[in-house]
């Protein structure tokens, strides 16, 4: 027999697990944005801020160039495709972006997916078995992880950026067939870049593949941009790159693996996420074409955004805060307690100023900070105002050393 309680139990239980998440502060709510994405943006309530919170490195988001090419690309493919890649989903501009996305990347061929999330998530069951092992750093994205327990390899975690660590562990997979590093090029709590020089002569000392997530790199990290293996001089030392369309190359949504083409060959026949769910919409691959001839042919957004960090980097920490060292574009500055990390956050908010707290368990306990995202669409002016912002809050909850 139903018993019509039981379905009441469970609305009721999470009813009560929501209301405690609001108690322990940690429900996160979501701003309604009203406008583009951009540097600035006009909430649903009619305010302006200075947006410092976006994956939009480049400014690409809401930018007139990538709309134009959507649309050009809507207008000449259609709206959809109504089908995956292998019965009836793959389109001329799905093998263009696939073929500019491994050049621009330095690798052989390159797969699509909907996210970032579907790449890592399908990319390790159809390479690895129970014969191998893969080895991952302890902070590595969620879909990685998620992708690895879908995986039967041996697992292997290495402390985050321990280059001591991932030896000893890779002694520890000694004997396995094939042994995989995995590791984010860079982090995204911190803006760590990791220590992929250190990586890859360990990878050859223990005869391991090596594959970075390049979501928070490519289009930006190295002298062209082309991600975390150029900054570190690497390129063609990498076996595996999984990246995303949706934070500095358009915004929109989408993620790829690039790696060799029996690599890419093996994945279009087995991997789940991209067997079973729909192409990747017309006007985000011809978008994202049309962002990558622009990187390609001039490094223009690229060193802007390199500038403004440099520039916000230096001025906050005049003003005082406590920020993480480092030359990537994620500014964590660090507020150590949750609420007052959060009361920091809606006092920019009230000054203007679009940021996130972020807190335990999104980082460890101890360690709340909001993590500021400069992007190539920043004007100085905006900077400036922002760090005016930044200093008056700071004054007003009495945070700054100087
Ligand atoms: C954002 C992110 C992803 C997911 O990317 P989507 O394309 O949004 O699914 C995966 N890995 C890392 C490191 C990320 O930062």
């Amino acid at each position: 027999m139903g018993d019509r309680n039981a379905k009441e139990h469970f609305y009721a239980g999470l009813e009560s697990n929501l209301a405690s998440l609001r108690e322990q502060g940690l429900f996160k709510p979501e701003r309604v944005i009203a406008s583009r994405q951009g540097a600035e943006v006009v909430c649903d309530d009619g305010r302006v801020l200075i947006n410092m919170c976006a994956n939009n490195y480049l400014g690409l988001s809401g930018d007139e160039e990538t709309v134009r090419a959507a649309i050009a690309a809507t207008e000449k493919y259609g709206y959809g495709l109504s089908s995956v890649r292998f019965i009836c989903g793959t389109q001329t501009v799905h093998k263009q972006l696939e073929r500019a996305l491994s050049e621009f990347l330095g690798m052989e061929d390159t797969i699509l997916y909907a996210a970032a999330f579907d790449a890592n998530g399908g990319v390790f069951e159809p390479l690895f078995d129970e014969n191998d092992a893969i080895i991952s750093d302890a902070l590595n994205h969620a879909s990685i992880i998620d992708g690895i327990r879908l995986c039967k390899a041996a697992r292997y975690r290495y402390q985050h950026n321990d280059m001591a660590d991932l030896e000893a562990q890779l002694q520890a997979a000694e004997g396995k067939r094939n042994k995989l590093i995995v590791t984010d090029g860079v982090f995204s709590m911190d803006g760590t870049i990791a220590q992929l020089d250190k990586i890859c002569d360990l990878a050859d000392k223990y005869g391991a593949l090596v594959m970075i997530d390049e979501c928070h790199a490519s289009g930006f990290m190295g002298k062209t941009g082309r991600g975390t293996h150029e900054h570190h001089n690497v390129m063609g030392r990498i076996d595996i790159i999984t990246g995303t369309l949706g934070k500095a190359l358009g915004g929109a949504m989408g993620g790829f693996t690039s790696a060799r083409k029996e690599v890419i060959q093996t994945l279009r026949q087995k991997s789940r996420p991209y067997l079973f769910s729909n192409s990747l919409a017309p006007s985000i691959a011809g978008a994202s074409l049309s962002v990558l001839e622009r990187l390609s042919s001039s490094t223009e957004l690229r060193d802007r955004l390199h500038a403004n960090t440099a520039h916000f980097r230096k001025e906050i920490s005049e003003l005082g805060f406590t920020i993480k060292p480092g030359t990537h574009p994620v500014v964590p500055v660090m507020l150590f307690d949750a609420p007052l990390a959060q009361r920091f956050a809606q006092r920019l908010y009230e000054l203007g100023v679009l940021v996130t707290g972020f807190f335990y368990p999104v980082v460890p306990m101890g360690q709340a900070r909001v993590r500021v995202q400069l992007s190539a669409a920043h004007t100085t002016e905006q900077l400036d105002r922002a760090l005016a912002a930044f200093r008056q809050a700071g004054q007003e909850l009495g945070l700054l050393k100087n």
